[in-house]
Parts: C-alpha cells; sequence; structure tokens
C-alpha cells in the first residue's frame, strides 16, 4: 500500500462498490452535461446564423453556413456522444479504458466547439477543462492520459481552422493559440499535484482508520482466548437489546467454571489457563452469526444466543458443557466441569437485569452441586 502504483490500483479498481456507484452516477452526469453542450451548440449556432445574417455580417453564405456550422458539428457530437453512450454500455470493457471514455468524448465536443468557434479565441483555453475533470477518478495515471491525448487532438484543431475554407482569423491568432496550448501542461502539473496530495492524504486516513480499528479490537477481545471480553460482550448485547423487536429471540447463558481456585492451586497457573484457553476454543467453535462467545471475567465465561429455539440453545450448551468435561489437560489429573445458567431476554429489560436474570440462575446451578446448567425461570 506504501507505493503509488499500488494506490492508484485501489482508486481505479475499487473493491467497495459504493465508491463504485458514485463514479458510475458522476459518469452519467457528464454524459448528461455533454448532451445539454451538444444541445446548447446547436441552439445558439441557430440563433447566431439569424442574429448575424439580418445584421449582414455572416462570412459565408446561409447555404454553406447551415452544413458547415450547423450540421457538420453537430453530427460530429451526436456520432460521438453515441459510440461513447454505447462503449460506455460494454461491460466486458477495461476499467481503465471505461473511466477514460467521457473524458475523451468532452475532449472532442470541446475541440469541435473550439474549431467551428474559432473566431471566439477565448474558447481556446477550454480544451484544459477534460484534464480537471480527470481529477474525480483521484488517479495520476488517467489524467496523464488524457493530456497526452489533448496535445494531439489540438494541434489537430489549430490546423483544421488553418485549413477551414472561407476563414477570417480573428487578431492575434497564433499567439492566442500559444497560450492555450501552454495552459495544457500547466493545468496537467497543477492537477498532477493535486491528485497526488489528495492520495496521500486519503492513504493516511486509511492508514489511521486501520489503526483505529485494530485499537478497538483490542479493547473489545480478550488476549487470552482470543474471544470477546467484558467490553466487547456489553457492547454486543446493548446493540442486540437496542435492535431488538417483539417476537425475536434472545438468550444469554453465563458460565463459570467449577472448582477454579483449587485447578490453580494444584496444578499452578499456567495449566489453569491452558483450561481456559480450551474452554475459549471450543466456545470458539460452536460461535457463528447467532451464538457469540465473551470471557467477561476470570473464570467466567458467557455465550449470546439469538434467532433460535430455546430447545436449540440448550442443546448446544449441553453439548459444550459435555465436551469440556471430557477434554483432558496435559499435567491434569482431574476432571474439570462448569456451571451455566440461562436466561431468555423480556422486551424492555436492560444489559444488567438480563444479564443478572442468567447469572442469578447460575448461582443457582452452583449452590445445586454445580456441573450443570439451569435455565432462569
Ligand atoms: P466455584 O465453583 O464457586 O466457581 O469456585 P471457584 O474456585 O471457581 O471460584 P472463585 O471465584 O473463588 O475462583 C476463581 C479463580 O479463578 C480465582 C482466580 O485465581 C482464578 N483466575 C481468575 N483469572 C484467572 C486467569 O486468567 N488465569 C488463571 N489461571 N486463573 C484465573
Ligand atoms: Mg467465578
Ligand atoms: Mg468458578
Amino acid at each position: 500500500m506504501n507505493d503509488d502504483r499500488t494506490l492508484q490500483k485501489v482508486n481505479i479498481e475499487p473493491q467497495d462498490d459504493s465508491y463504485g456507484k458514485i463514479i458510475r452516477g458522476w459518469q452519467k452526469g457528464i454524459f448528461r452535461i455533454n448532451l445539454y453542450v451538444i444541445m446548447l451548440t446547436f441552439c445558439i449556432e441557430v440563433a447566431f446564423m439569424f442574429i448575424i445574417d439580418s445584421r449582414g455580417g455572416l462570412s459565408v453564405p446561409i447555404p454553406l453556413y447551415i452544413p458547415l456550422y450547423i450540421i457538420r458539428p453537430t453530427m460530429i457530437n451526436i456520432a460521438t456522444y453515441l459510440t461513447a453512450y454505447f462503449l460506455n454500455k460494454k461491460k466486458e470493457l477495461n476499467i481503465g479504458v471505461r473511466a477514460m471514455i467521457p473524458l475523451v468524448l468532452l475532449t472532442v465536443i470541446i475541440s469541435n466547439l473550439i474549431v467551428v468557434h474559432y473566431v471566439f479565441s477565448a474558447l481556446y483555453s477550454l480544451i484544459v477543462v477534460p484534464i480537471y475533470v480527470s481529477v474525480i477518478y483521484g488517479n495520476v495515471r488517467i489524467t496523464r492520459r488524457i493530456f497526452w491525448i489533448l496535445i494531439p487532438v489540438y494541434i489537430f484543431d489549430v490546423i483544421c481552422i488553418l485549413l477551414a475554407p472561407y476563414k477570417n482569423l480573428p487578431e492575434d491568432f497564433i499567439y492566442n493559440v500559444i497560450v492555450a496550448f501552454l495552459v495544457i501542461p500547466l493545468s496537467y502539473l497543477l492537477v498532477k499535484s493535486q491528485v497526488d496530495y489528495e492520495n496521500k492524504k486519503e492513504q493516511l486516513i486509511l492508514h489511521q482508520s486501520m489503526v483505529n480499528d485494530q485499537l478497538r479490537d483490542q479493547i473489545r477481545y480478550d488476549g487470552l482466548t482470543q474471544i470477546f471480553n467484558h467490553t466487547g460482550l456489553f457492547e454486543y448485547l446493548n446493540e442486540k437489546i437496542a435492535n431488538y423487536s417483539q417476537g425475536d429471540r434472545l438468550y444469554i447463558a453465563v458460565l463459570d467454571i467449577d472448582y477454579f481456585k483449587k485447578v490453580n492451586d494444584d496444578f499452578g497457573h499456567e495449566s489453569g489457563n491452558i483450561v481456559l484457553k480450551t474452554l475459549g476454543q471450543l466456545m470458539q467453535q460452536i460461535s457463528n452469526d447467532n451464538v457469540l462467545p465473551a470471557r467477561y471475567g476470570g473464570e467466567e465465561f458467557s455465550l449470546v444466543f439469538s434467532d433460535m429455539s430455546m430447545e436449540d440453545v440448550k442443546a448446544l450448551l449441553t453439548k459444550l458443557h459435555r465436551d469440556f468435561a471430557g477434554q483432558r489437560f496435559i499435567g491434569i489429573d482431574r476432571k474439570i466441569t462448569f456451571s451455566a445458567g440461562i436466561a431468555v431476554y423480556e422486551e424492555g429489560m436492560s444489559d444488567r437485569t438480563f444479564f443478572e436474570k442468567a447469572d442469578k440462575a447460575l448461582y443457582r446451578a452452583k449452590n445445586e452441586g454445580r456441573n450443570r446448567i439451569i435455565t432462569a425461570s
């Protein structure tokens, strides 16, 4: 990600479709604008013909003016527009090529405008517009490509003007041509540095948000078992409760290892950790979109179940209970079990009352002799 090329690739080929949607929406917009420009130039051209003709100032007679200044440029514009429109629809076209289509379309329409209206030398500088429009892609390669397309197109435009019949070149024509030509590389350099700057800024923001995500994960996960910790559990519970609507099914199980202090005392803290890790792994094995495991305290664990029946919850927990009791730990010559309490969520309960309901059932399980699962009534 540190090298510019990777960064540019990320920008042309967005992984996330929301970015693709923005670009497609923008492309639609630019196609629409091109269509408006075509219609507008057509209308202006027709209006010009009548206005200038009424003053007797038309440089060519009307029968020549119509095909030269109205029909020909409009046909070129429409043909280019349609070609671009259908090319843009071709899904098999490389995304990098597709990105160029609206820019090339704009280039053709602008150069048509320049050639037809060469008497207005202020229009020559419009040739750089596609360079500025290319900023949207945030990709230096696309901006560079359009820059290299504009140079020959502009030279071609000037040649067309020089070769035009009945031409009436404006004063200082050559100076205007040169100034507009110089604006092309200047615009390119300006846009390139802006795109580079934006990309670097974007990369920095992306990096920062990745660091933030990592920090958030560190806060929510338990280092020993790699499942959610107390913070992660209650964040998850709160979210579930906030989204709860009547008829939804939500359960919590609270698990506590039996006589764990004695395990530590008899076999050492490290062996105790292995037991904790093993229970964490067994819980992780049954976790899915509807089953979230957490270690919310020292040897205290929890499971949140959603969208399943009480029978399924009990069956899963019973299996976990059996699997854990069946574990043999190196250096621990003892069967280790856990007790658990289960509670069903009822509308209006807070995360704490919901949790405490299951915790009370756990307390009963402990009092009734441990190594059992009790459902809160
Ligand atoms: P009970 O059946 O009533 O739950 O008895 P217990 O011994 O499990 O209960 P108690 O809460 O008295 O003991 C919990 C023990 O868990 C005490 C503490 O030493 C141990 N413990 C807490 N966190 C860790 C840990 O990260 N690693 C290890 N090895 N032990 C821990
Ligand atoms: Mg305990
Ligand atoms: Mg215990």
